[in-house]
């Protein structure tokens, strides 16, 4: 019922960055090639999400806004390893706690969209779209005030939308990205924007990580390519002498999905540990793939904990392949 359907989104959807991650997620596990982004007032009026992906059928629309009704765990997609939302939570979760209308297409097709407000869900109308599918969230937490309070100021909430995409784009170097503030109406701001990154997997994400964490990240970056165990371990990882005063630039992602995990991070800190005084950070981007039997990336479905099966293992591939790499690099 739509009080407790409001109870279980304040669980999925924390801010209005968690909106984002989960919308922009959708966009890529749709093949999209291009994502656009449009926020205004930190989110809080308005989410606007634009993909050029395979699209939702008219038929399917009532269905994705339905609880648990689309969660891809149970499809053959569980063994797809790049495919990220497997809960089947987050659109339901969306249409209780905001305004969220899905306008969308299927090649073939004509468009159709799909409103729900506060749980309320209206009938599937025909509309007008090229390809692929829009969601647009407006007013976010309008039907639970109690979460409103909670917001941070727009800046803040801006900042930490900023930061999610970012962190999305770095998974994706061959999806074009942008980012724009709306508030205050028309065409509005480019806050981000990320072309598309061709080459292979090292080349396209060095560009794409030159392109979000600077030149100067990229050309003190020591290439990782490690596999042990089933599990892989590649990306790049600064020099010591570009550390950071703060842990601001560590990225790391398992099976394509952003994580922050001490577990992970301590692994990073501790393959630095002969390198860098105590005030200092290592910076690196670093990706982790496994079968997902090896790990559970949701512990919790805002949270971005993992739990590996066997820890040690993976901490072991960091460490000793960032000690080799640095090793290496003559340190
Ligand atoms: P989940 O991603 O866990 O399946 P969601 O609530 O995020 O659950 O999405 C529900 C369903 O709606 C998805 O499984 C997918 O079939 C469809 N969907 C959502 N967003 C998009 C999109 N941008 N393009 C195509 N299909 C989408
Ligand atoms: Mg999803």
């Amino acid at each position: 019922d739509a009080a407790i359907n409001r109870i279980a989104a304040g669980e999925v959807v924390e801010r209005p960055a968690s909106a984002v991650k989960e919308l922009v997620e959708n966009a890529i596990d749709a093949g999209a090639k291009r994502i656009a982004v449009e926020v205004a007032d930190g989110g809080k009026t308005l989410i606007r999400v634009t993909d050029d992906g395979c699209g939702i059928a008219a038929e399917d629309l009532p269905l994705a806004l339905s609880r648990h009704a689309t969660s891809k765990i149970d499809g053959s997609d569980l063994l797809n390893i790049h495919t990220f939302g497997f809960r089947g939570e987050a659109l339901p979760s969306l249409g209780a706690v905001g305004r969220l209308t899905i306008t969308s297409r299927v090649p073939g097709s004509e468009a159709a969209k799909i409103h729900v407000a506060g749980g309320k869900v209206e009938a599937v109308k025909p509309a007008a779209l090229r390809t692929g599918t829009v969601v647009e969230l407006r007013d976010l937490f309008y039907a639970t005030p109690a979460r409103l309070k909670f917001m941070r100021t727009d800046r803040a909430e801006a900042q930490a939308i900023s930061d999610i995409v970012k962190r999305l784009a770095m998974a994706e170097p061959a999806i074009a990205f942008t980012l724009r503030d709306v508030s205050g109406g028309g065409e509005g701001r480019v806050t981000f924007r990320a072309d598309r990154e061709n080459g292979d997997l090292f080349d396209a994400l060095h560009a794409r990580l030159a392109r979000i964490l600077g030149r100067e990240f990229a050309e003190n970056a020591l290439q990782i390519d490690a596999t042990r165990e089933g599990l892989r371990l590649y990306g790049y990882a600064a020099l010591p002498t570009y550390s950071r005063g703060a842990a601001v630039a560590q990225y790391l992602f398992v099976n394509g999905r952003p994580v922050r995990d001490k577990m992970l991070t301590g692994a990073l800190r501790a393959a630095y540990f002969d390198f860098l005084s105590r005030d200092r950070h290592p910076a690196a981007a670093l990706f982790i793939d496994c079968d997902p039997t090896l790990v559970d990336v949701n512990v919790h479905p805002a949270k971005s904990e993992v739990r590996f099966r066997d820890p040690g293992l993976a901490r072991g591939l960091i460490v000793s392949s960032l000690r080799h790499a640095l090793a290496e690099a003559g340190h």
